[in-house]
């Protein structure tokens, strides 16, 4: 039998485009098969490989399959289940192209979200792949088998295969820090998408980039998941959850020496109006450098959140160089009662003055 050992880098180049870096191979056999021709007109090569990877135990077995899809550019969800023997048998795949029979049989009577789209997913391509790793073999150089039948009857990489891809488990976890950082699904996008620009190295990457759905997800997905963020993380408007992000975020806040903030949650029930005051480095330095700080302070209310309609009161004082500030609160209301107990707890974070001015507060 012929086995050759090879490294990713003496791979032929058709191979390199297929399977992941940093990995060997044990070649068993390789089987060109004759191209296949599209309805467009592009030839697709075909072959058949049967073949043994450095990979020892079931993660790794695992991570291989998810480089191998990621530098495949194409997806094979599972299709045949096996009973695992651990005695005999570790880890053992059998999985198919999204674009194939068996996926859609597989999937049942799931409904189409857009019967009248031009996309159609199942196109009865017959690419397959099977992946075994067994005991016995655990001692060898090269445990993992795999049998791949790259038969695709489309373009891997066309823009119309790419669109169906699942979407990267790292992309996901891109746009949550994103959210997180208080962008919205729209600019969240913008952010990512400028990112993708800088990161490809030529325009045919880039196409490809855009392109693909693993690494560019649609706004509909962006939008459905910042959404699904919002409920999880931030609660409905008012919710427990939501004052209890927000306790978070200024004691964060407090901690990060960037400031002081002072919060008195919203509790209908009890009465309580909501009210969160602000005083930010520049307004502590402001306090303990300048001394009209302590001399002259006037507010701005005409400022206002318009979805909740809350007040936000801005405190200023003038010195020889234009207005500074000092300090804000936001109120859920404008009752004498929810100023004073704003005002006392805006008081209450204050930094000290600087000394010519402290008696004069
Ligand atoms: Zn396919």
């Amino acid at each position: 039998m012929f086995q050759l050992i090879i490294s990713w880098d003496t791979l032929p180049k058709f191979l390199k485009q297929i399977l992941p870096q940093s990995y060997t191979y044990l070649i068993k056999t390789f089987n060109e098969l004759p191209p296949f021709q599209t309805a467009e007109g592009f030839e697709i090569s075909q072959f058949e490989l049967d073949a043994f990877v450095d990979v020892c135990d079931k993660e790794k077995a695992n991570k291989w399959f998810k480089d191998f899809e990621s530098r495949s550019k194409t997806t094979m969800p599972e299709t045949k289940r096996y009973e695992i023997k651990e005695k005999r048998v570790l880890f053992r795949e059998k999985r198919h192209c999204l674009h194939s029979d068996i996926v859609k049989k597989k999937q049942g009577n799931r409904e189409t979200k857009h019967p009248q789209s031009t996309r159609v997913r199942n196109i009865g391509c017959t690419a397959n792949i099977h992946l075994r790793l067994e005991s016995w073999r655990i001692k060898l150089s090269h445990p993992l088998e795999i049998n791949l039948k790259f038969t695709h009857n489309h373009v891997v990489n066309s823009a119309e295969s790419l669109s169906f891809r699942h979407i990267d488990g790292t992309v996901r976890e891109k746009y949550l820090e994103l959210f997180k950082d208080g962008h919205s699904p729209a600019s969240a996008m913008y952010v990512y998408e400028d990112e993708l620009h800088l990161s490809a190295t030529n325009d045919q990457e880039l196409l490809e980039l855009l392109a693909d759905r693993a690494k560019n997800p649609d706004y509909d997905y962006i939008a459905k998941l910042f959404q699904k963020y919002h409920d999880t993380e931030l609660g409905g408007c008012n919710g427990s959850s939501m004052f209890q992000c927000l306790v978070e975020v200024v004691n964060s806040f407090n901690n990060s020496g960037r400031g002081k903030a002072a919060l008195q949650e919203f509790n209908a029930d009890t009465g309580k109006s909501f009210i969160l005051c602000i005083v930010t480095e520049l307004m502590c330095c402001v306090h303990e450098k300048v001394r009209q700080a302590g001399e002259l302070c006037y507010m701005d209310a005409s400022s206002s959140f318009e979805h909740f309609n809350n007040l936000i009161i801005l405190f200023y004082t003038s010195c020889a160089i234009s207005a500074l500030p000092l300090g804000l609160f936001i109120t859920s209301d404008e009752f004498e009662v929810t100023l004073e107990k704003a005002i006392n707890l805006l008081k209450s974070i204050l930094p000290p003055l600087s000394p010519p001015s402290a008696t004069r507060r």
